[in-house]
Protein backbone atom coordinates (compact mmCIF):
# COMPACT_ATOMS: atom_id res chain seq x y z
CA UNK A 1 0.00 0.00 0.00
CA UNK A 2 0.84 3.45 -0.66
CA UNK A 3 1.86 5.58 2.01
CA UNK A 4 2.02 9.44 1.98
CA UNK A 5 5.95 9.29 2.50
CA UNK A 6 6.52 7.63 -1.02
CA UNK A 7 5.23 11.00 -3.19
CA UNK A 8 7.84 13.03 -2.87
CA UNK A 9 6.13 15.67 -1.09
CA UNK A 10 7.71 18.03 0.76
CA UNK A 11 8.75 16.95 4.25
CA UNK A 12 6.55 19.97 5.60
CA UNK A 13 3.97 18.90 4.00
CA UNK A 14 4.19 15.33 4.86
CA UNK A 15 4.93 16.63 8.31
CA UNK A 16 1.23 18.76 7.70
CA UNK A 17 -0.61 15.40 6.18
CA UNK A 18 0.67 13.69 9.24
CA UNK A 19 -0.47 16.43 11.73
CA UNK A 20 -3.89 16.41 9.75
CA UNK A 21 -4.12 12.95 10.89
CA UNK A 22 -4.34 11.03 7.48
CA UNK A 23 -2.59 7.34 7.57
CA UNK A 24 -2.48 6.47 4.00
CA UNK A 25 -3.64 8.71 0.70
CA UNK A 26 -6.63 8.21 -1.24
CA UNK A 27 -6.95 6.66 -4.50
CA UNK A 28 -7.19 10.05 -6.01
CA UNK A 29 -4.05 11.57 -4.46
CA UNK A 30 -2.17 8.39 -4.79
CA UNK A 31 -2.46 8.90 -8.50
CA UNK A 32 -3.09 12.36 -9.40
CA UNK A 33 0.05 13.24 -7.01
CA UNK A 34 2.90 11.79 -8.61
CA UNK A 35 2.27 13.20 -12.48
CA UNK A 36 1.67 17.01 -10.34
CA UNK A 37 4.92 16.76 -9.20
CA UNK A 38 6.50 15.83 -12.08
CA UNK A 39 4.77 19.20 -13.55
CA UNK A 40 2.54 17.33 -15.99
CA UNK A 41 -0.81 18.28 -16.15
CA UNK A 42 -3.48 16.46 -14.44
CA UNK A 43 -7.15 15.42 -15.67
CA UNK A 44 -8.65 13.95 -12.16
CA UNK A 45 -11.93 13.16 -12.86
CA UNK A 46 -13.63 12.49 -8.99
CA UNK A 47 -15.91 13.58 -6.84
CA UNK A 48 -16.06 15.81 -3.43
CA UNK A 49 -15.16 13.25 -0.42
CA UNK A 50 -12.24 11.68 -2.40
CA UNK A 51 -10.23 13.58 -0.95
CA UNK A 52 -9.50 15.45 -4.32
CA UNK A 53 -8.52 18.70 -3.18
CA UNK A 54 -5.44 17.41 -1.08
CA UNK A 55 -4.57 15.66 -4.45
CA UNK A 56 -4.01 18.85 -6.15
CA UNK A 57 -3.30 21.57 -2.96
CA UNK A 58 -0.14 18.67 -1.80
CA UNK A 59 1.68 18.72 -4.73
CA UNK A 60 1.09 22.67 -5.48
CA UNK A 61 2.16 23.55 -1.62
CA UNK A 62 5.58 21.02 -2.56
CA UNK A 63 5.93 22.65 -6.13
CA UNK A 64 5.78 26.19 -4.86
CA UNK A 65 8.21 25.53 -1.37
CA UNK A 66 10.69 27.09 -3.59
CA UNK A 67 10.94 30.87 -4.94
CA UNK A 68 9.46 34.06 -4.02
CA UNK A 69 5.97 35.66 -4.83
CA UNK A 70 6.27 39.17 -6.95
CA UNK A 71 3.66 41.65 -6.32
CA UNK A 72 0.52 41.55 -8.19
CA UNK A 73 1.25 38.55 -9.57
CA UNK A 74 0.62 35.63 -8.32
CA UNK A 75 2.60 31.97 -8.83
CA UNK A 76 -0.81 29.76 -8.50
CA UNK A 77 -4.32 29.89 -9.06
CA UNK A 78 -7.23 27.96 -7.75
CA UNK A 79 -10.42 28.55 -9.64
CA UNK A 80 -13.35 27.54 -8.02
CA UNK A 81 -17.34 27.66 -8.68
CA UNK A 82 -18.50 28.78 -5.13
CA UNK A 83 -17.49 30.91 -2.44
CA UNK A 84 -17.57 28.24 0.18
CA UNK A 85 -15.48 26.15 -2.45
CA UNK A 86 -13.07 28.08 -2.84
CA UNK A 87 -12.38 29.19 1.22
CA UNK A 88 -12.66 25.49 1.90
CA UNK A 89 -9.92 25.15 -0.55
CA UNK A 90 -8.39 28.04 1.53
CA UNK A 91 -8.52 26.20 4.57
CA UNK A 92 -7.05 23.22 3.01
CA UNK A 93 -4.35 25.20 1.43
CA UNK A 94 -3.66 26.55 5.18
CA UNK A 95 -3.73 22.94 6.64
CA UNK A 96 -0.92 21.58 4.42
CA UNK A 97 1.18 24.79 4.30
CA UNK A 98 1.29 25.53 7.86
CA UNK A 99 5.40 24.65 7.83
CA UNK A 100 5.81 26.49 4.82
CA UNK A 101 6.29 30.65 4.27
CA UNK A 102 3.81 30.36 1.47
CA UNK A 103 1.20 32.93 1.21
CA UNK A 104 -2.37 33.07 0.19
CA UNK A 105 -5.28 35.18 -0.92
CA UNK A 106 -8.96 34.43 -1.32
CA UNK A 107 -11.17 36.31 -4.14
CA UNK A 108 -14.68 35.74 -3.81
CA UNK A 109 -17.86 38.03 -3.56
CA UNK A 110 -19.07 39.15 -0.77
CA UNK A 111 -15.86 40.49 0.52
CA UNK A 112 -14.19 44.00 -0.18
CA UNK A 113 -12.31 43.99 -3.09
CA UNK A 114 -9.95 46.67 -0.69
CA UNK A 115 -8.82 43.70 1.67
CA UNK A 116 -8.29 41.77 -1.10
CA UNK A 117 -6.47 44.40 -3.24
CA UNK A 118 -3.90 44.50 -0.30
CA UNK A 119 -2.85 40.88 -0.53
CA UNK A 120 -2.45 40.99 -4.17
CA UNK A 121 -0.44 44.12 -4.14
CA UNK A 122 2.32 42.30 -1.74
CA UNK A 123 2.17 39.21 -4.01
CA UNK A 124 1.11 35.93 -3.15
CA UNK A 125 1.74 32.49 -4.12
CA UNK A 126 -1.71 30.81 -4.02
CA UNK A 127 -4.53 33.05 -5.84
CA UNK A 128 -8.18 30.87 -4.54
CA UNK A 129 -11.07 32.37 -6.53
CA UNK A 130 -14.19 31.87 -7.97
CA UNK A 131 -13.70 32.85 -11.73
CA UNK A 132 -16.14 35.84 -11.53
CA UNK A 133 -14.40 37.73 -8.77
CA UNK A 134 -11.22 36.86 -10.35
CA UNK A 135 -12.09 38.66 -13.47
CA UNK A 136 -13.53 41.48 -11.79
CA UNK A 137 -10.03 42.03 -9.86
CA UNK A 138 -7.96 41.21 -13.24
CA UNK A 139 -10.61 43.72 -14.89
CA UNK A 140 -9.81 46.76 -12.20
CA UNK A 141 -6.05 46.42 -13.21
CA UNK A 142 -4.80 44.78 -10.18
CA UNK A 143 -4.08 41.45 -11.21
CA UNK A 144 -1.71 40.42 -13.53
CA UNK A 145 -1.95 36.64 -14.91
CA UNK A 146 1.27 35.74 -16.47
CA UNK A 147 3.25 35.04 -13.13
CA UNK A 148 0.70 31.80 -13.23
CA UNK A 149 3.10 28.49 -12.98
CA UNK A 150 0.19 26.02 -11.60
CA UNK A 151 -3.78 26.65 -12.60
CA UNK A 152 -6.09 24.30 -10.94
CA UNK A 153 -9.90 24.55 -12.38
CA UNK A 154 -12.13 22.73 -9.54
CA UNK A 155 -15.42 21.11 -10.30
CA UNK A 156 -15.59 22.44 -13.71
CA UNK A 157 -19.11 20.24 -14.39
CA UNK A 158 -20.32 22.67 -11.48
CA UNK A 159 -19.12 25.63 -13.35
CA UNK A 160 -20.48 24.48 -16.66
CA UNK A 161 -23.69 24.09 -14.88
CA UNK A 162 -23.23 27.61 -13.62
CA UNK A 163 -22.24 29.50 -16.86
CA UNK A 164 -18.75 29.65 -15.73
CA UNK A 165 -17.16 28.20 -19.06
CA UNK A 166 -16.37 31.07 -21.10
CA UNK A 167 -14.76 33.24 -18.16
CA UNK A 168 -12.71 29.84 -17.60
CA UNK A 169 -11.45 29.96 -21.20
CA UNK A 170 -10.57 33.58 -20.70
CA UNK A 171 -8.65 32.85 -17.64
CA UNK A 172 -6.72 30.27 -19.41
CA UNK A 173 -5.85 32.62 -22.23
CA UNK A 174 -4.46 34.93 -19.61
CA UNK A 175 -2.32 32.83 -17.94
CA UNK A 176 1.08 31.51 -19.90
CA UNK A 177 0.99 28.84 -21.93
CA UNK A 178 3.55 26.97 -20.20
CA UNK A 179 1.26 26.59 -17.15
CA UNK A 180 0.93 23.27 -15.53
CA UNK A 181 -2.82 22.87 -15.20
CA UNK A 182 -4.20 20.35 -12.92
CA UNK A 183 -7.93 20.38 -13.77
CA UNK A 184 -10.98 18.28 -11.73
CA UNK A 185 -14.71 17.48 -12.46
CA UNK A 186 -16.84 15.02 -11.44
CA UNK A 187 -18.12 14.09 -14.55
CA UNK A 188 -17.18 14.30 -18.45
CA UNK A 189 -19.60 16.21 -20.40
CA UNK A 190 -18.79 16.68 -24.30
CA UNK A 191 -18.02 20.97 -22.91
CA UNK A 192 -15.68 19.92 -20.37
CA UNK A 193 -14.11 17.52 -22.66
CA UNK A 194 -13.67 20.43 -25.29
CA UNK A 195 -12.00 22.22 -22.83
CA UNK A 196 -9.71 20.02 -21.71
CA UNK A 197 -8.33 19.05 -25.12
CA UNK A 198 -8.03 22.86 -26.12
CA UNK A 199 -6.00 23.68 -22.31
CA UNK A 200 -4.26 20.83 -21.25
CA UNK A 201 -1.09 19.41 -22.61
CA UNK A 202 -1.03 15.43 -22.71
CA UNK A 203 -2.65 14.69 -19.49
CA UNK A 204 -2.12 12.05 -16.76
CA UNK A 205 -5.69 11.19 -16.75
CA UNK A 206 -6.68 9.64 -13.16
CA UNK A 207 -10.02 8.57 -12.33
CA UNK A 208 -11.69 7.59 -9.47
CA UNK A 209 -14.79 5.73 -9.65
CA UNK A 210 -17.48 7.31 -10.21
CA UNK A 211 -20.76 7.24 -7.87
CA UNK A 212 -23.45 6.10 -10.26
CA UNK A 213 -24.54 3.51 -7.65
CA UNK A 214 -25.42 4.98 -4.76
CA UNK A 215 -23.89 3.62 -1.53
CA UNK A 216 -25.04 0.15 0.07
CA UNK A 217 -24.85 1.79 3.28
CA UNK A 218 -27.76 4.41 1.89
CA UNK A 219 -31.11 3.11 2.81
CA UNK A 220 -33.23 5.23 -0.42
CA UNK A 221 -37.01 5.62 -0.49
CA UNK A 222 -39.17 7.28 -2.65
CA UNK A 223 -42.56 8.76 -0.86
CA UNK A 224 -45.06 9.55 -3.48
CA UNK A 225 -48.31 10.80 -2.82
CA UNK A 226 -50.88 12.97 -4.90
CA UNK A 227 -51.80 16.21 -3.59
CA UNK A 228 -55.29 16.76 -2.30
CA UNK A 229 -55.47 19.95 -5.14
CA UNK A 230 -52.76 20.87 -7.12
CA UNK A 231 -52.01 24.32 -5.68
CA UNK A 232 -51.95 22.71 -1.93
CA UNK A 233 -48.80 20.76 -3.41
CA UNK A 234 -46.30 22.80 -1.89
CA UNK A 235 -47.74 23.02 1.76
CA UNK A 236 -48.56 19.04 1.28
CA UNK A 237 -45.49 18.47 0.47
CA UNK A 238 -43.97 20.53 3.36
CA UNK A 239 -45.95 18.43 5.79
CA UNK A 240 -45.06 15.14 4.36
CA UNK A 241 -41.46 16.22 5.23
CA UNK A 242 -41.63 17.28 8.36
CA UNK A 243 -43.92 14.28 8.95
CA UNK A 244 -40.87 11.72 7.53
CA UNK A 245 -38.22 13.63 9.66
CA UNK A 246 -40.23 13.27 12.91
CA UNK A 247 -41.46 10.02 12.39
CA UNK A 248 -37.78 9.32 11.91
CA UNK A 249 -37.23 10.48 15.57
CA UNK A 250 -33.90 9.84 17.23
CA UNK A 251 -31.91 8.60 14.62
CA UNK A 252 -32.17 11.68 12.71
CA UNK A 253 -29.53 13.37 14.32
CA UNK A 254 -29.07 15.88 10.98
CA UNK A 255 -30.12 16.09 7.65
CA UNK A 256 -29.98 17.95 4.70
CA UNK A 257 -32.80 18.69 3.08
CA UNK A 258 -32.37 19.72 -0.61
CA UNK A 259 -34.88 21.80 -2.88
CA UNK A 260 -34.63 22.97 -6.60
CA UNK A 261 -34.95 26.44 -5.93
CA UNK A 262 -33.37 28.48 -3.93
CA UNK A 263 -36.72 30.60 -3.30
CA UNK A 264 -37.94 27.15 -1.81
CA UNK A 265 -34.97 26.72 0.59
CA UNK A 266 -35.85 30.06 2.12
CA UNK A 267 -39.64 29.30 2.43
CA UNK A 268 -38.96 25.33 3.36
CA UNK A 269 -36.51 26.22 5.98
CA UNK A 270 -39.11 29.13 7.05
CA UNK A 271 -41.64 27.10 7.58
CA UNK A 272 -39.32 24.09 9.20
CA UNK A 273 -38.41 26.32 11.77
CA UNK A 274 -41.70 27.79 12.19
CA UNK A 275 -42.62 24.18 13.30
CA UNK A 276 -40.04 24.16 16.20
CA UNK A 277 -37.63 22.45 13.94
CA UNK A 278 -34.01 23.45 14.07
CA UNK A 279 -33.14 24.69 10.64
CA UNK A 280 -31.04 27.14 8.53
CA UNK A 281 -30.62 27.49 5.06
CA UNK A 282 -28.25 27.62 2.32
CA UNK A 283 -28.38 29.15 -1.07
CA UNK A 284 -26.64 31.57 -3.19
CA UNK A 285 -28.45 34.55 -2.17
CA UNK A 286 -27.35 34.71 1.24
CA UNK A 287 -24.98 37.02 2.45
CA UNK A 288 -21.37 35.40 2.89
CA UNK A 289 -21.17 35.49 6.37
CA UNK A 290 -24.29 34.26 6.97
CA UNK A 291 -23.71 31.06 4.65
CA UNK A 292 -20.51 30.64 6.90
CA UNK A 293 -22.02 31.07 9.97
CA UNK A 294 -24.74 28.29 9.11
CA UNK A 295 -22.16 25.86 7.73
CA UNK A 296 -20.19 26.30 10.83
CA UNK A 297 -23.59 25.60 12.69
CA UNK A 298 -24.07 22.90 10.80
CA UNK A 299 -20.72 21.00 11.11
CA UNK A 300 -20.84 21.83 15.08
CA UNK A 301 -24.32 20.36 15.70
CA UNK A 302 -26.17 23.18 16.89
CA UNK A 303 -27.79 23.69 13.54
CA UNK A 304 -29.48 19.83 12.52
CA UNK A 305 -31.33 20.29 9.30
CA UNK A 306 -29.29 21.80 6.84
CA UNK A 307 -32.07 23.33 3.92
CA UNK A 308 -30.09 23.75 0.44
CA UNK A 309 -30.11 23.87 -2.83
CA UNK A 310 -27.66 21.82 -5.17
CA UNK A 311 -25.01 24.85 -6.36
CA UNK A 312 -24.78 26.05 -2.38
CA UNK A 313 -24.57 22.13 -0.90
CA UNK A 314 -22.17 20.62 -3.90
CA UNK A 315 -19.01 20.02 -2.89
CA UNK A 316 -18.87 21.28 0.65
CA UNK A 317 -17.12 19.05 3.18
CA UNK A 318 -19.70 18.47 5.15
CA UNK A 319 -19.32 15.63 7.92
CA UNK A 320 -21.71 12.41 7.43
CA UNK A 321 -25.41 13.22 7.88
CA UNK A 322 -28.07 10.65 9.32
CA UNK A 323 -30.36 11.82 7.02
CA UNK A 324 -31.26 13.39 3.30
CA UNK A 325 -34.43 14.23 2.35
CA UNK A 326 -35.13 15.29 -1.03
CA UNK A 327 -37.87 17.84 -0.63
CA UNK A 328 -37.87 17.94 -4.79
CA UNK A 329 -36.69 14.96 -6.89
CA UNK A 330 -34.08 17.02 -8.73
CA UNK A 331 -34.50 17.67 -12.31
CA UNK A 332 -30.52 16.39 -13.15
CA UNK A 333 -30.41 12.75 -12.20
CA UNK A 334 -26.46 13.07 -11.47
CA UNK A 335 -27.57 15.41 -8.02
CA UNK A 336 -29.42 12.86 -7.11
CA UNK A 337 -26.75 10.59 -6.69
CA UNK A 338 -25.11 13.74 -5.32
CA UNK A 339 -27.63 14.97 -2.83
CA UNK A 340 -28.15 11.04 -1.39
CA UNK A 341 -24.16 10.93 -1.26
CA UNK A 342 -24.64 13.19 1.31
CA UNK A 343 -25.10 10.30 3.86
CA UNK A 344 -23.93 6.98 4.47
CA UNK A 345 -20.42 7.81 4.17
CA UNK A 346 -17.18 5.95 5.44
CA UNK A 347 -19.48 2.96 6.00
CA UNK A 348 -22.11 4.73 8.30
CA UNK A 349 -25.64 4.25 7.91
CA UNK A 350 -27.56 6.58 6.11
CA UNK A 351 -31.21 7.21 5.04
CA UNK A 352 -31.81 9.20 2.05
CA UNK A 353 -36.11 10.00 1.69
CA UNK A 354 -37.44 11.62 -1.47
CA UNK A 355 -40.46 13.18 -1.81
CA UNK A 356 -42.53 12.80 -5.09
CA UNK A 357 -45.67 13.86 -6.42
CA UNK A 358 -46.91 12.81 -10.19
CA UNK A 359 -45.21 15.70 -12.17
CA UNK A 360 -41.71 14.07 -10.88
CA UNK A 361 -42.24 10.95 -13.07
CA UNK A 362 -40.16 12.09 -15.93
CA UNK A 363 -37.15 13.34 -13.46
CA UNK A 364 -37.48 10.06 -11.67
CA UNK A 365 -37.46 7.69 -14.73
CA UNK A 366 -34.25 9.38 -15.44
CA UNK A 367 -32.80 8.59 -12.11
CA UNK A 368 -33.67 5.46 -11.76
CA UNK A 369 -32.10 5.11 -15.64
CA UNK A 370 -29.00 6.54 -14.20
CA UNK A 371 -28.83 4.74 -10.88
CA UNK A 372 -29.99 1.25 -12.81
CA UNK A 373 -32.51 0.46 -10.46
CA UNK A 374 -35.87 1.54 -9.04
CA UNK A 375 -35.46 3.80 -6.30
CA UNK A 376 -37.42 1.82 -3.21
CA UNK A 377 -40.72 3.04 -2.79
CA UNK A 378 -41.73 3.68 0.81
CA UNK A 379 -45.27 4.89 2.77
CA UNK A 380 -46.34 7.97 4.57
CA UNK A 381 -45.88 7.97 7.83
CA UNK A 382 -47.99 5.67 10.03
CA UNK A 383 -51.06 7.96 11.50
CA UNK A 384 -50.16 10.72 8.66
CA UNK A 385 -53.22 11.96 6.48
CA UNK A 386 -52.82 14.71 4.05
CA UNK A 387 -56.30 15.83 4.86
CA UNK A 388 -54.75 16.85 8.31
CA UNK A 389 -51.90 18.37 6.89
CA UNK A 390 -54.32 20.82 4.89
CA UNK A 391 -55.80 21.76 7.95
CA UNK A 392 -53.03 21.37 10.14
CA UNK A 393 -51.55 24.93 11.40
CA UNK A 394 -48.92 25.40 9.12
CA UNK A 395 -46.62 27.75 8.05
CA UNK A 396 -46.14 29.49 4.55
CA UNK A 397 -43.34 31.98 5.78
CA UNK A 398 -43.26 35.39 5.40
CA UNK A 399 -42.60 36.54 1.58
CA UNK A 400 -43.44 32.67 0.38
CA UNK A 401 -43.07 32.42 -3.21
CA UNK A 402 -44.04 35.69 -3.89
CA UNK A 403 -44.86 37.21 -7.13
CA UNK A 404 -41.86 36.99 -9.16
CA UNK A 405 -41.38 41.19 -9.06
CA UNK A 406 -41.06 40.50 -5.01
CA UNK A 407 -38.82 37.28 -5.23
CA UNK A 408 -36.15 39.32 -7.88
CA UNK A 409 -36.10 42.24 -5.31
CA UNK A 410 -35.18 40.18 -2.46
CA UNK A 411 -32.35 39.10 -4.78
CA UNK A 412 -29.74 41.93 -3.58
CA UNK A 413 -27.72 38.59 -3.06
CA UNK A 414 -25.11 40.44 -0.63
CA UNK A 415 -22.12 42.50 -2.49
CA UNK A 416 -22.26 39.14 -5.25
CA UNK A 417 -20.28 40.13 -8.10
CA UNK A 418 -22.17 40.96 -11.15
CA UNK A 419 -20.91 37.91 -12.94
CA UNK A 420 -21.38 35.46 -10.35
CA UNK A 421 -24.97 36.94 -10.00
CA UNK A 422 -25.66 36.46 -13.54
CA UNK A 423 -24.35 32.84 -14.12
CA UNK A 424 -26.57 31.41 -11.56
CA UNK A 425 -28.36 28.10 -12.73
CA UNK A 426 -31.02 28.66 -15.11
CA UNK A 427 -33.09 25.49 -13.10
CA UNK A 428 -32.21 27.63 -9.76
CA UNK A 429 -33.59 30.96 -11.10
CA UNK A 430 -37.19 29.34 -12.15
CA UNK A 431 -39.89 31.89 -10.68
CA UNK A 432 -43.19 30.59 -9.63
CA UNK A 433 -45.74 33.59 -9.50
CA UNK A 434 -48.31 32.75 -6.86
CA UNK A 435 -51.04 35.40 -5.21
CA UNK A 436 -49.38 38.03 -3.09
CA UNK A 437 -48.28 36.64 0.14
CA UNK A 438 -49.42 37.86 3.91
CA UNK A 439 -46.42 38.39 6.18
CA UNK A 440 -46.68 36.83 9.14
CA UNK A 441 -45.80 37.86 12.46
CA UNK A 442 -42.49 37.32 13.95
CA UNK A 443 -41.22 34.03 15.23
CA UNK A 444 -39.46 34.00 18.47
CA UNK A 445 -35.84 33.56 18.28
CA UNK A 446 -35.36 30.37 19.70
CA UNK A 447 -32.51 28.50 18.68
CA UNK A 448 -29.88 28.23 20.84
CA UNK A 449 -25.99 28.16 19.55
CA UNK A 450 -24.52 25.08 20.91
CA UNK A 451 -27.30 22.17 21.46
CA UNK A 452 -24.95 18.68 21.41
CA UNK A 453 -25.06 16.58 17.48
CA UNK A 454 -27.23 13.89 19.22
CA UNK A 455 -30.29 15.55 19.75
CA UNK A 456 -32.71 14.17 17.54
CA UNK A 457 -33.91 16.69 14.04
CA UNK A 458 -37.78 16.69 14.97
CA UNK A 459 -39.51 18.83 17.50
CA UNK A 460 -37.21 20.30 20.02
CA UNK A 461 -39.85 23.32 20.45
CA UNK A 462 -43.03 23.93 21.96
CA UNK A 463 -45.76 24.38 18.75
CA UNK A 464 -47.06 27.58 18.81
CA UNK A 465 -50.97 28.39 19.73
CA UNK A 466 -52.28 30.35 17.32
CA UNK A 467 -53.44 28.15 14.60
CA UNK A 468 -55.60 31.12 12.93
CA UNK A 469 -52.21 32.85 12.04
CA UNK A 470 -51.03 29.54 10.35
CA UNK A 471 -53.89 28.83 8.57
CA UNK A 472 -54.13 32.56 7.14
CA UNK A 473 -50.62 31.94 6.16
CA UNK A 474 -51.65 28.88 4.40
CA UNK A 475 -54.20 30.55 2.62
CA UNK A 476 -52.02 33.20 1.29
CA UNK A 477 -49.54 30.82 -0.14
CA UNK A 478 -52.18 29.09 -1.88
CA UNK A 479 -53.22 32.12 -3.50
CA UNK A 480 -56.79 32.42 -1.38
CA UNK A 481 -57.11 36.40 -0.70
CA UNK A 482 -60.33 36.05 0.18
CA UNK A 483 -59.58 34.30 2.65
CA UNK A 484 -56.98 36.46 4.05
CA UNK A 485 -59.52 38.86 4.08
CA UNK A 486 -61.87 37.11 6.17
CA UNK A 487 -59.25 36.24 8.86
CA UNK A 488 -57.94 39.85 9.34
CA UNK A 489 -60.03 40.51 12.07
CA UNK A 490 -58.90 42.83 14.38
CA UNK A 491 -61.20 41.91 17.32
CA UNK A 492 -60.22 38.16 17.01
CA UNK A 493 -56.43 39.41 17.18
CA UNK A 494 -57.38 40.82 20.50
CA UNK A 495 -58.56 38.38 21.72
CA UNK A 496 -56.03 35.78 20.58
CA UNK A 497 -53.02 37.78 21.88
CA UNK A 498 -51.34 40.36 21.31
CA UNK A 499 -50.34 41.50 17.28
CA UNK A 500 -46.56 41.58 16.89
CA UNK A 501 -45.06 40.28 19.86
CA UNK A 502 -44.75 36.55 18.70
CA UNK A 503 -45.03 34.07 21.92
CA UNK A 504 -43.26 36.53 24.37
CA UNK A 505 -45.57 39.18 25.33
CA UNK A 506 -44.27 41.55 28.52
CA UNK A 507 -46.65 41.35 31.66
CA UNK A 508 -47.40 45.13 30.73
CA UNK A 509 -49.10 44.76 27.69
CA UNK A 510 -51.18 42.45 28.48
CA UNK A 511 -52.59 45.06 31.68
CA UNK A 512 -55.92 46.51 30.59
CA UNK A 513 -56.32 50.69 30.22
CA UNK A 514 -59.87 52.72 29.62
CA UNK A 515 -58.49 52.95 25.77
CA UNK A 516 -57.99 49.86 23.78
CA UNK A 517 -54.29 49.74 23.09
CA UNK A 518 -54.14 47.67 20.24
CA UNK A 519 -55.01 49.83 17.08
CA UNK A 520 -53.85 47.92 14.42
CA UNK A 521 -56.58 47.30 11.89
CA UNK A 522 -53.94 45.39 10.11
CA UNK A 523 -51.70 42.87 11.87
CA UNK A 524 -49.59 42.43 9.32
CA UNK A 525 -47.86 46.35 9.59
CA UNK A 526 -47.17 45.97 13.44
CA UNK A 527 -43.48 47.09 13.99
CA UNK A 528 -41.88 43.18 14.88
CA UNK A 529 -42.61 42.01 11.42
CA UNK A 530 -40.11 40.93 9.36
CA UNK A 531 -37.62 39.47 12.55
CA UNK A 532 -37.27 35.61 11.18
CA UNK A 533 -35.66 33.54 14.00
P1 LIG B 1 -12.38 16.38 -0.52
O1 LIG B 1 -12.78 15.29 -1.48
O2 LIG B 1 -11.15 17.07 -0.92
O3 LIG B 1 -13.52 17.31 -0.27
O4 LIG B 1 -12.02 15.68 0.88
C1 LIG B 1 -12.98 15.03 1.66
C2 LIG B 1 -12.52 14.82 3.09
O5 LIG B 1 -11.50 13.83 3.14
C3 LIG B 1 -11.94 16.04 3.76
O6 LIG B 1 -12.55 16.15 5.04
C4 LIG B 1 -10.48 15.75 3.93
O7 LIG B 1 -9.97 16.35 5.09
C5 LIG B 1 -10.45 14.24 4.03
N1 LIG B 1 -9.22 13.63 3.53
C6 LIG B 1 -8.47 14.04 2.49
N2 LIG B 1 -7.42 13.21 2.30
C7 LIG B 1 -7.52 12.25 3.24
C8 LIG B 1 -6.73 11.09 3.55
N3 LIG B 1 -5.66 10.77 2.86
N4 LIG B 1 -7.13 10.34 4.58
C9 LIG B 1 -8.24 10.66 5.28
N5 LIG B 1 -9.02 11.72 5.03
C10 LIG B 1 -8.66 12.50 4.02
Amino acid sequence: MTKFSDLALDPRVLQAVEEAGYETPTPIQEQAIPPALEGRDVLGIAQTGTGKTASFVLPMVTLLGQGRARARMPRSLVLAPTRELAAQVAENFDTYAKHTKLTKALLIGGVSFGEQDKLIDRGVDVLIATPGRLLDHFERGKLMLNGVQIMVVDEADRMLDMGFIPDIERIFQLTPKTRQTLFFSATMAPEIERITKTFLKDPAKVEVARQATASLTIEQKLIQFTPTRKDRSFTEKRAVLRALITAEGESCTNAIVFCNRKMDVDVVSKSLKAHGFNASPIHGDLDQSVRTRTLDGFRDGSVHLLIASDVAARGLDIPAVSHVFNFDVPSHPEDYVHRIGRTGRAGRLGKAYTIATPNDDKYLGAIESLVKMPIPRGSLPEGFALEDAADAPSDAPRGERSGSGSSRSRSSRGGSSSRERDARPAREEKQVVVAEAVEPRAEPRAEPRSEPRNEPCSEPRAPRSEPWRDDRRDGARDGNRDYNRDRRDPARDRRDGVVGMGDHVPDFILRSFKIATVTADDPEETPANGTEG
